[in-house]
């Protein structure tokens, strides 16, 4: 799993923010809102807080009979936990007032992916030739395409398509979206903000990630360098998961990563 965050052409700050943590199969990207520094701030903790709770509840290993539910729930708990900490932080520290982030989060476990998010960021998976979207947008404008009001075309280029229904730190509580999912092998994963997908089609990504034949980080640059040939107009932040199922945590590696960050 690798990534990649860039700012832009037009914006001289990046909001977004990314994590893999290949030790526990977890990959987090998070994109920021809100003025003067905030954004970043809303991201870090987002991306941070699901990364050190993810940590400590495979470390933990409770319920590890259980072993389908953990993933879920534990996913599920880290980012209310980010919402929390993004909202309250939001609420005391007059810097922040108003600050979001969206998320999404992927975690390996056997054979499976567990998906989560909230806001507009993405999840794609590329198999057999075939990319498709995974993540549904929580997005005024996509649920304007869900009822069939406008066409995804039309989505693309509306100037209120970035407004959206849910983020993290908005209210005191989240609702999360999560899907659990067959992972098959070779499938690629890949995660990304709006700076990417506001910008280049489906097939645009198709073409980028298949011309690069397993080279994930030419195609991460690949990517940028397309984004920005654009016109670079928002921060992007990309993320790919590339599986060879199926996925087994090492709890003593965990354990000890755990060490490492507390
Ligand atoms: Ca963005």
């Amino acid at each position: 799993m690798i990534g990649v965050t860039d700012p832009g052409v037009r914006r001289n700050n990046n909001e977004d923010a990314y994590l893999v943590v290949p030790e526990i199969g977890l990959a987090v990207l998070a994109d920021g809102m809100g003025g003067h520094l905030a954004g970043e701030v809303a991201s870090g903790i987002a991306v941070d807080i699901v990364r050190r709770n993810l940590i400590g509840a495979f470390a933990r290993g409770d319920d590890e009979n259980d072993c389908d539910a953990l993933e879920r729930r534990s996913l599920r708990q880290a980012i209310e936990l980010a919402n929390s900490a993004i909202h309250e932080a939001a609420a005391t520290r007059p810097e922040c007032a108003g600050m979001g982030a969206t998320v999404v989060a992927t975690i390996l476990f056997g054979d499976k992916i567990c998906i989560a998010h909230v806001g507009d960021s993405r999840v794609y998976r590329l198999r057999s030739g075939r990319l498709e979207q995974i993540t549904q947008d929580h997005s005024m404008i996509q649920e304007l395409v869900r009822r069939g009001f406008i066409s995804q075309e039309e989505a693309r280029q509306s100037v209120n398509r970035n407004v959206v229904t849910r983020a993290l730190g908005v209210e005191a509580q989240v609702n999360v979206d999560i899907g659990e999912h067959d992972v098959v092998a070779d499938d690629l994963y890949l995660l990304c903000s709006d700076g990417l997908s506001d910008v280049l089609t489906d097939e645009v990504i198709l073409e980028i990630l298949q011309a690069q034949q397993g080279d994930w980080e030419g195609a991460l640059r690949q990517l940028v360098m397309q984004v920005n040939a654009c016109g670079g107009p928002d921060n992007v932040s990309v993320v790919l998961v590339h599986a060879d199922p199926p996925f087994t945590r090492n709890r003593q590696a965990v354990q000890q990563l755990e060490q490492l960050i507390n």
